[in-house]
Parts: C-alpha cells; sequence; structure tokens
C-alpha cells in the first residue's frame, strides 16, 4: 500500500512533452528549471497544470525523479498531478517524491529524527489526541475544579497550535486574541511546557511537531541539513498562499543549496489562515530568494466569461490582494443565477430539479458538485437527493478515524508500533472492568518504561477485581508481538474488542461496527502497520458518506475548503444568506476577507453554470425563523452581473440589488441610519477591532476606506462594519 508520501513510477519515455499545448507564460515557467520561480496567477489560468507539465519536462531534460520534490496540499492531489506527469512521458517509470508538508515530514523524520533525539517510532496524534492529553495533563497539573474557570481542551489545543502556527509566542498570542484569559497566562505556559514533555517522552508528535521538527533538522543539524538538502535538486509547492511561515521557512532551507524552487498560488484564495496559512508567504517570496522570476498568467481555461466576470467582481471588493486581471476566450450563453427559496427546504428543492434538469439535458452527474461553508447546510438537499434517487458523494465531513470506537481499535494496533504511547495505553485500560483513572495512569506509566506489554502486564500486581481484565488484555499482547501481518493484527484486536463494543456501545454498536468493517478492508490493503499507523492520522479516510456503491456515477456535495483545485461543468453554492455566508458571528477584518475568498473559490470552480442559492428564512440557535436577505459579499456585486430566478425558475431580472445610499450605525444593539455624507475624507472614526481611524477616502458606493493607526488602509462595508463616528 502506499506511504503517506509517494513515489511515481515512471518509465523510459520515447515521446517528448508537448509544449505546445502551453501558453508563452506557461511554457516560460514550465522551462526555467533553474533558480527560484514564483508563478502567482488567479483562479483556472493553469497554475497546477503548469506544475504537471514542468515535472515531466525535468524528468526529460534527465533530472533524477527521486530528486524532485513536489510539495501539495493533499496527498491526492500529488497523486493525481503524478498521474498526468507520467501520461505526458507516456508513462515513463520514474520516482519523483509527491505528498503533503505533513508528509514528507514524516517520512524524513523516521529517517532523520534521531539527530534530534526521536525514534523511529514515533506516533502521530491528531487534534483529538491532543485534547485528549491536555485534559489528562490538566487534571494531574491540578488545573480543573470547579471553581477553576482554566480554559477547555479545545480552546487550549486552538492557543498551543495557533502560538506554532502564526510563529508567535503564547503570552503574545494571548494578549492579541484570547486576552480575557490573561490571567492563564503563566499556567498555559506551564502546560505547553508539560504537553511537550508528555509528547517526547511517550514518542509522540502532534501534526505541528511534524513542521517543527523538519524544520529544526533543517535549522539545527548541520549534518541533516547537508544530508536531506542533497536529496532534492528541485522542489515545488502547489497551493502556496495556504502554507504558513513554518512551511515557508522549510521550503527556503530545503532549497538553500540550490535554489531551484518553483512555488504557484493565489492570493485570492488563500482560504487556511484559521490554521495559520498566512498568504504573505508569495508576497515574501521574492524577498526570501533574491533573484526569483515572478510569472503571471492571465488566461483563464476554466470558465466561461460571464462567470469569469463575477468571480473578478468577488475579489475586486478584497480589501487586499496582488493585482491581477483574467480573461477567458471560453464565451458561454448562461450568467451566473442566483435563487432565494422560501426557506431551506425550498432552496433544496431548488438545486435538486436544476440538477435533474441539467441531467435532461445530457449533463453526466459526475460533472456536478454543489458546495457549502460548513457540512451541515446540505442536510436538506441530501434528503431531496435521496428521494429522487440520485447518487451522490459527500467530502468534508467527519473522518472516519475520529470516532472513539474507531481510536479505541487504532489504540491497539498504535502500541504494537509504539509501546510507549502512554495515551493509547490509557484509553485502552480505562476499557476494562473496574480500572479507574488513578489505576490506568499507574499500570500505564510501568507499561510505557519497560520492553514487552504483555510480559509485563502479565507480572502485574493486579487488585482482584481486575485482575481478569488485566489477563486478557496480556494475552492480545503476547499473541500481537508474535505478529506483524496487519490484517492480522486487526483480527486479533477485533476478536478482543468486539465484546467490548457491544458493552460500551450499547445503544448503536451495529452501526459502529459497520465503520469497523470498513477499517477492516483498508488495514487489509496495508503490508507495514506503520505506515497504516501513521495514514490514519496523516491522510484519514473520509466516513463513507453519500448513497452510491463505489462503482456508480455520482456528483458531489462538499465544503468548499474540499473542492479546493478542482472543477467541475455545473456548480451550485448554496447557503448564500446573509447572517450564513460569512457567518454571523463574522463582522469585519480578516476573518471577513477570508470568508470573501472562500465565495470566490467555491464560484472558480465553475466551468459553464453557475447557480448561486439562499434560504430567504433561516432558523435562529433558539429555534426561531428568521427572515433573511443575500449574503452582502453578493449584494457588493456590480449589477448585472447574474439574473435573478423567481420560485419556477423563471428568470425574473439581471441585475444585483438595489441597495439604499445610506449606512447603519450600530450602537450598543441601537440602529442608527446615518447618510453617507456623514462620512467625508478626515472625519474620525471607531471601529470596535481596528480601533480608530480616519475616513480616507469619502465612501464609493457601500464601502469606505479608513485608515487606521495599527492596522493600516481598510476597506469596510457600510452595513456591517460597526462604525461609529468619534
Ligand atoms: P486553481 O487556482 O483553481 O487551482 P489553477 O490555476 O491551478 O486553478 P488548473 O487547474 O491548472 O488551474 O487549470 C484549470 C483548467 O484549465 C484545467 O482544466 C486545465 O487543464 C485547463 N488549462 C490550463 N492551461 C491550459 C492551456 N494552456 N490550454 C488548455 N487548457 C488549459
Ligand atoms: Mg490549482
Amino acid at each position: 500500500m502506499e506511504k503517506n508520501y509517494i513515489q511515481a513510477s515512471c518509465t523510459s519515455n520515447e515521446n517528448s512533452v508537448n509544449l505546445n499545448e502551453l501558453n508563452p507564460p506557461q511554457y516560460e515557467a514550465v522551462v526555467s528549471t533553474e533558480g527560484p520561480l514564483l508563478v502567482i496567477a488567479g483562479a483556472g489560468s493553469g497554475k497546477t497544470r503548469t506544475l504537471v507539465y514542468r515535472v515531466a519536462y525535468l524528468l526529460e531534460q534527465g533530472v533524477q525523479p527521486d530528486k524532485i520534490l513536489l510539495l501539495t496540499f493533499t496527498r491526492k492531489a500529488s497523486q493525481e498531478m503524478l498521474w498526468r506527469a507520467g501520461q505526458l512521458l507516456n508513462e515513463s517509470c520514474r520516482r519523483v517524491v509527491g505528498g503533503t508538508f505533513h508528509g514528507i515530514a514524516n517520512m524524513l523524520l523516521r529517517k532523520y529524527g534521531h539527530h534530534l533525539g526521536f525514534g523511529s517510532s514515533f506516533t502521530i496524534i491528531d487534534r483529538a489526541d491532543a485534547e485528549g492529553i491536555i485534559n489528562l495533563l490538566k487534571a494531574s497539573l491540578g488545573l480543573t475544579g470547579k471553581d477553576k474557570q482554566f480554559p477547555t481542551k479545545r480552546v487550549l489545543v486552538n492557543i498551543l497550535s495557533g502560538s506554532i502556527n502564526k510563529s508567535i509566542a503564547i503570552d503574545d498570542l494571548i494578549f492579541e486574541s484570547y486576552s480575557h484569559l490573561s490571567e492563564h497566562t503563566k499556567d498555559i505556559i506551564n502546560l505547553q511546557r508539560h504537553y511537550k514533555e508528555f509528547k517526547f517522552n511517550n514518542g509522540l508528535m502532534d501534526y505541528d511537531d511534524l513542521l517543527v521538527n523538519w524544520k529544526r533538522l533543517l535549522d539545527e543539524n548541520p549534518e541533516a541539513r547537508t544530508e536531506i538538502a542533497a536529496r532534492y535538486s528541485h522542489i515545488m509547492v502547489d497551493e502556496y498562499q495556504d502554507t504558513n511561515l513554518i512551511q515557508a521557512d522549510i521550503v527556503r532551507l530545503m532549497a538553500h543549496r540550490h535554489e531551484n524552487v518553483m512555488v504557484v498560488g493565489d492570493d485570492s484564495q488563500s482560504i487556511y489562515s484559521f490554521r495559520g496559512a498566512d498568504f504573505y508567504n508569495i508576497m515574501r517570496f521574492p524577498r526570501v530568494f533574491k533573484d526569483a522570476k515572478i510569472i503571471k498568467l492571465e488566461e483563464n481555461y476554466r470558465s466561461t466569461q460571464p462567470i469569469l466576470s463575477l468571480t473578478n467582481d468577488i475579489i475586486r471588493n478584497a480589501a487586499e490582494k496582488y493585482a491581477k486581471k483574467l480573461f477567458t476566450q471560453i464565451e458561454g450563453k448562461q450568467k451566473p443565477r442566483l435563487f432565494g427559496g422560501r426557506d431551506e427546504k425550498e432552496e433544496a428543492l431548488f438545486v435538486s430539479r436544476t440538477i435533474a434538469d441539467l441531467r435532461g439535458k445530457g449533463m453526466g452527474l459526475d460533472n456536478i458538485a454543489v458546495l457549502f461553508r460548513s457540512g451541515f447546510y446540505s442536510y436538506k438537499l441530501e434528503m431531496e437527493l435521496n428521494s429522487s434517487g440520485v447518487n451522490f458523494e459527500k467530502r468534508g465531513g467527519l473522518k472516519l478515524t475520529e470516532s472513539a470506537h474507531m481510536k479505541d481499535v487504532i489504540a491497539f494496533l498504535r502500541l504494537r508500533v509504539n509501546p510507549i504511547d502512554r495515551l493509547s495505553w490509557n484509553r485502552i485500560l480505562l476499557h476494562l472492568d473496574k480500572v479507574g483513572p488513578v489505576t490506568a495512569r499507574k499500570i500505564s506509566a510501568v507499561l510505557s518504561e519497560a520492553g514487552s506489554p504483555g510480559e509485563v502486564l502479565a507480572k502485574y500486581p493486579c487488585g482482584k477485581a481486575w485482575a481478569q481484565g488485566v489477563e486478557g488484555l496480556s494475552q492480545l499482547f503476547l499473541s500481537m508481538e508474535r505478529e506483524s501481518r496487519p490484517a492480522v493484527l486487526y483480527e486479533l484486536v477485533w476478536a478482543y474488542y468486539q465484546p467490548l463494543l457491544e458493552k460500551i456501545y450499547r445503544d448503536d454498536f451495529p452501526k459502529r461496527q459497520k465503520d469497523l468493517d470498513q477499517l477492516k478492508s483498508i488495514v487489509a490493503g496495508y503490508d507495514n502497520l506503520q505506515d497504516f499507523v501513521d495514514d490514519t492520522t496523516l491522510d484519514p479516510p473520509e466516513s463513507a458518506k453519500g448513497n452510491s456503491s463505489d462503482e456508480s456515477e455520482r456528483m458531489i456535495l462538499s465544503t468548499i475548503h474540499s473542492s479546493k483545485g478542482l472543477e467541475w461543468d455545473a456548480v451550485f453554492v448554496m447557503g448564500l444568506a446573509d447572517g450564513r455566508f460569512p457567518h454571523g458571528s463574522v463582522r469585519d477584518g480578516e476573518q471577513w476577507e477570508e470568508e470573501r475568498r472562500l465565495l470566490y473559490v467555491a464560484a472558480t470552480r465553475a466551468r459553464k453554470y453557475l447557480y448561486l442559492t439562499y434560504p430567504r428564512e433561516l432558523m435562529t440557535p433558539d429555534r426561531q425563523f428568521k427572515k433573511t436577505g443575500i449574503s452582502p459579499f453578493l449584494s457588493e456585486l456590480r449589477t448585472g452581473l447574474f439574473e435573478r430566478l423567481d420560485r419556477d425558475g423563471v428568470r425574473e431580472n439581471s441585475g444585483s440589488y438595489s441597495t439604499p445610499d445610506t449606512m447603519i450605525l450600530h450602537e450598543k444593539g441601537k440602529k442608527r441610519k446615518l447618510s453617507v455624507e456623514e462620512l467625508n475624507k478626515g472625519v474620525r472614526v471607531k471601529h470596535p477591532f481596528f480601533g480608530e481611524g480616519v475616513v480616507h477616502e469619502k465612501p464609493k458606493g457601500r464601502s469606505v476606506d479608513v485608515s487606521f493607526q495599527r492596522h493600516g488602509i481598510k476597506t469596510l462595508h457600510l452595513d456591517y462594519a460597526k462604525l461609529s463616528i468619534v
């Protein structure tokens, strides 16, 4: 089975790569094989395609395949790209290294981690595991208890991870973004130290550690740096806008010897800042690599002109962007269409009917996708599609390995490769009758010190009430220690765990057993347990959501985040209601801009048909129905860019909404209408997030440019930015 990085196999080539299939700037990017290169371009301009051709071209030029490193956002993306590169070369057989930053980090750290004091059998933990450790530590450090208002494990992991991904110290992060928790700063810093120690002592690494330790290998250890940098002569990165500072440093250090590094990205599509991604990495690239060549691609090959006009206009309103202009030669008759359903049900009905129409006109289901901001926005639609017998696959939801029963089973397998992992021991021991947290902690402390867990358990001085449980566990581990085949190991674990599953999850164990059956078939594809265990956290399979068997043609329902880089003939973007997109909690500032880019990513996935839909009524958290309008990102678009459909799907007009020439001034919950005239240049205003500022430019339409002392010039939307006049 594949590892969490891939080495594509290719053989000697007879056909040469046809570079005529590239436009001039794409061609230049492909043949500029030496030195740093930045390709910055809008959606659908062929960035990914250019990378594919470049891999093929490098191979054709005689570059050793295992000297090429291709870093992508998902492993699937690099698999596809390398497959396509292989096609261009007529299946030549070579070994290009491709994968995600985390996958490559894992591979390198298993080989070179000893330079940092790590064994090669460390276990990678996911977010839920990290939260589990934090909870254990909170208890042992005495930070829990009714009288203590200590933050939850979720918030704590956000803080610890945020500090790493944004490369800022914990106390600065708390000061900036969690000031209400400032009284706990000392305890949080102490917790961070213990968390680090716990991971190190138990052979665990979280996602952030993979990146941090990769960087440390390059930064702190000259021997490892020389060896690793010599492995690759050409480095390429797709979706560079979604890298964080550590990843940018890794790229710099990896390329320090030759500087043959090409990154491609689109700052307007940066949608992962909540994970610390920083699109300034793109802007910084020419400063880090002094002689960097910059290539812009301006022709869009994906979308029709009416779609492109609309998507260009979405991003035109962005506060900050690298100026790009895109054109397309693909004409199109149909403008993007907007439909407002009376409620979510009517919205879903519209989408499902339109899909039926498209299919009636001969469009294949696999050319259609429905995108939404959050997984639960599509429930009504899923019901509609089920009842009309339309096959679909849902992407971007829960990972298969995130649920408790899956974690239980994986814990046994993890321990087979890394027996000092106390987190997994704790999980397993707590399932034993009459074993509580204190006993579990004692046993796992002994287990993580000594050699064979089976033997240690057999000799453990047990209490009467729980001796039998420990004996059973000892037998399991003794038999596991004699076995290395993943499928057989799984069977051993399953024989032990099945009765527990039925006992612990009495109400719904049949459903959970189905998940475990899926896991069983996944394990069977591996011949190395370490690879399987790595993949359960690095590239976890998604829960099989949908209603179709594997072979049938089906459409895609996906979160926008999971649709990055992809394209379909017809795309529906649902849930574009005010208060839902952007989410009601987002008012302005960075997050507001990120939501705008999210809409841009969604709309730019469409080739021929784009449908934007919203419900005119939403249910509030307290189960009241509330009328709502369209997303402000749509209402600020120029007139004439989309057609509005009425309830029967008939075109009503072809314009955007007229908006009053006044703004709403929010004042402690009261709203006062303020005329635009009050905001002349130089007027002092106050914003709840950016603080005090001065109107920089008289409002144009419904946006005003304000110059803030600490944040520079921001373009604010009059209806939504809670501005007040000082
Ligand atoms: P995104 O920003 O969404 O990731 P991208 O810039 O990576 O987009 P690609 O996915 O590489 O764009 O290309 C978009 C579409 O345009 C693909 O179908 C691709 O095959 C096609 N395309 C790109 N360049 C050309 C070209 N020179 N000739 C023909 N088709 C092209
Ligand atoms: Mg792309």
